[in-house]
């Protein structure tokens, strides 16, 4: 018999050659387990997360004979029930301006990551302002007026190496002047002095609050999903430096393995708001648990 083509994807890799998904059956043993954890952390899940996942499907299930379709499905219920309490969109709020904070590290998606959702909320009739906050790095303002037009969006600036927190405070006089429902500020994203970006992100809280004492009311950390378990570190960094809400994933289209989504659910319980898809502005999609869990063990 000619040999089965290769199959992408966990289940593929469960597979001998020549087995069939629904068909074949092996004993659920140790082997297989072991077998299961590698695939999972080679997803990019992280060793402890992994491990939970397998012992939670395994369960009283060790000695069965499952087909490896049984076995990916299993397996995506498990990743789903991790995923299904984080999958939840930012939350919105009466205050006006409702003010989003919008941090992470440079290259992650922050600027896109603000002109998509600038542009989702204006089609749902919010009308939006957004403040260049990285007012160091003239090419991320630039980059943002861009978005903004796009979006249709008005983008405040200030003059390269200006205070961001005296911007910040200006784009709130602005958003509130204008009624406007929703003021999203741009951070820097510079890790490599976290003293001066923890005093950046502080004086920005601080000056905001003089105007509204709840803002900001959200802190979205934007994570790069290609970054594999990196993002876990951003995400322990981040939390240091602002009282991060929710986070955003983007590049999810390209060759992201993705499971880091799952170590993130399991260790921090941050909402995942949305998910980046694309370059394109609408390329931000909604977190889907039981698309994404049938994905990461296609
Ligand atoms: P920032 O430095 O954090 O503001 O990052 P940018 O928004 O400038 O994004 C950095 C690069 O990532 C740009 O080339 C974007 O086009 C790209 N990018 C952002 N989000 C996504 C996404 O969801 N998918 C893909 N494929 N690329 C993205």
């Amino acid at each position: 018999a000619e040999a089965a083509p290769a199959r992408p994807g966990l289940l593929g890799r469960l597979l001998g050659r020549g087995d069939t998904p629904a068909v074949t059956r092996r004993a659920l043993d140790d082997d297989m387990l072991e077998q299961l954890e590698e695939l999972l952390i080679s997803a990019d899940m992280g060793v402890d997360t992994a491990l939970r996942v397998t012992a939670n499907m395994a369960e009283g299930r060790m000695g069965k004979r499952l087909s490896s379709l049984e076995i990916k499905q299993l397996l995506a219920a498990e990743i789903t029930r991790i995923m299904e309490p984080v999958a939840r969109p930012m939350p919105l709020y009466p205050n006006r301006p409702q003010v989003v904070l919008v941090v992470g590290v440079n290259g992650s998606g922050k600027t896109t990551t603000i002109g998509k959702l600038a542009s989702q909320f204006k089609a749902a009739g919010k009308s939006v302002v957004i403040a260049a906050g990285d007012t160091f790095r003239a090419a991320a303002v630039e980059q943002l007026q861009v978005w903004g037009d796009r979006a249709g969006v008005p983008v405040l600036t200030a003059p390269e190496g200006s205070d961001p927190a005296s911007l910040a405070f200006d784009a709130m006089t602005r958003a509130e002047a204008d009624g406007a429902d929703l003021l999203m500020i741009d951070t820097a994203g510079r890790l490599q002095n976290r003293a001066d970006l923890m005093e950046e992100l502080s004086k920005i809280v601080r000056v905001i609050r003089k105007k509204d004492p709840s803002a900001p009311h959200n802190t979205l950390l934007v994570l790069d999903a290609t970054t594999g378990q990196n993002a876990l570190s951003q995400v322990e960094i981040f939390q240091k430096l602002a009282d991060v809400s929710g986070l955003v994933m983007t590049k999810l289209d390209g060759t992201a393995r993705g499971g880091v989504l799952v170590a993130l659910a399991d260790k921090f319980g941050l909402p995942i708001h949305a998910i980046g898809v694309g370059e394109q502005i609408d390329d931000l999609a909604p977190f889907d648990p039981e698309d994404f869990a049938a994905a990461l063990t296609g």
